[in-house]
């Protein structure tokens, strides 16, 4: 396992429940999403409606599920959580749907791996609150309508482009979540240490901070991991020099990148004269999905302005080339 994939581990899973925040208030970062979510939650509150259904979209390890569980929390609703894949069939969802209770909050994680035809049980319940379900049949077949109560479906994905159109057209809200600054990165990994009783200084949280790829999962995940070398070989107390030396020899460099990000820098670099080279061709070359270089590997590197995506491929940047230590060759135009 990379120990900066944003994707959650098994480890991660035990650490996780105890470090979510609860409550809107103690959500650090995304601004915008959670100003506009203050607002419709306060109006569905004061209305007592259940909330419009929600949409997040944004890499893995920012916030989706956090923040679908205090949408819960805030509305004072229960929350049933889970994934597009786990839904295999209509009668799945119907299961799920018609056990929900008024202003209850779904939770489908992964929503654009749904399956067209459990989709299709989606649109009406999403819409009208109704579940149309068809039995016996061949010509005597006919459909039954049933109602169900007022809900709150609030969907996750990595790309919101991933999604059908009628689905993404059936959110009233629609919320891209950023990759975090290093601020506010350094905020959430001194609430945890709080929380896991870990001395840090703000020193030493800022650097775990920095190199934590914009991402409160890998940042929760370096600190407890640095917290090792902490207690072996410093005096406990996470310091800048401390998160410096664990995280060089964890190999997480001075920005956060790993030996998968640097490889396939490189790989566009030396194999491919800086690129466009095609997300395909590149997956072969480094021997990683191509799926898993879109959604969890390349956005990170494109913020950061290393990686650009262009008509015809990937290219490097020159900060790509400076960092990495090489200089274009005749020809290349990083
Ligand atoms: P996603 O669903 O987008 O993959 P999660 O909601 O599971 O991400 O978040 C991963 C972990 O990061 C959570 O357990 C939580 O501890 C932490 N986290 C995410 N966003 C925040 C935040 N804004 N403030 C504090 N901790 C956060």
């Amino acid at each position: 396992d990379r120990l900066i994939s944003p994707q959650l581990s098994d480890t991660d899973e035990r650490f996780e429940a105890s470090l979510r925040p609860r409550l809107l208030r103690e959500y650090i970062g995304q601004l915008k999403a959670r100003e506009n979510l203050e607002v419709f939650i306060q109006a569905a509150r004061s209305r007592q409606e259940a909330l419009d259904h929600v949409l997040f979209y944004g890499p893995p390890g920012l916030g989706k599920t956090t923040l679908a569980n205090i949408i819960a929390g805030e509305m004072g609703v229960s929350i049933k959580s889970t994934s597009g894949p786990v839904i295999e069939k209509p009668g799945d969802l119907a299961a799920i749907l018609t056990n929900l209770e008024s202003g209850d909050v779904l939770f489908i994680d992964e929503i654009h791996r749904l399956s067209p035809v459990v989709e299709e049980v989606l649109y009406p319940a999403m819409e009208d609150y109704q579940l149309d379900i068809i039995i016996g049949q061949g010509p005597s077949a006919r459909t039954v309508k049933l109602d169900l109560p007022r809900f709150t479906l609030v969907g996750a994905t990595t790309r919101a482009g991933l999604l059908s159109s009628p689905l993404r057209d059936r959110f009233g809200v629609i919320s891209r979540l950023e990759f975090y600054s290093p601020a506010e990165l350094a905020q959430i990994v001194t609430r945890s240490a709080r929380i896991l009783d870990i001395p840090t200084d703000p020193e030493g949280a800022l650097e775990i901070a920095r190199r934590s790829r914009g991402t409160p999962r890998i940042a929760n995940r370096l600190l407890r991991r640095v917290r090792d070398f902490a207690e072996v070989r410093g005096a406990g107390v996470i310091t800048r020099e401390v998160a410096d030396s664990a995280l060089g020899r964890l190999e997480v460099d001075s920005l956060g990148l790993d030996h998968m990000d640097r490889l396939i820098l490189l790989t566009i670099i030396d194999k491919f004269g800086g690129g466009p080279v095609g997300l395909e061709t590149l997956a072969a070359a480094v021997g990683e999905e191509k799926d898993t270089i879109e959604d969890v590997i390349e956005p990170y590197l494109i913020q950061q302005g290393y990686l650009n995506r262009t008509p015809r491929g990937r290219k490097a940047s020159l900060a790509a080339y400076r960092h990495l230590q090489r200089l274009p060759a005749a020809g290349d135009e990083p």
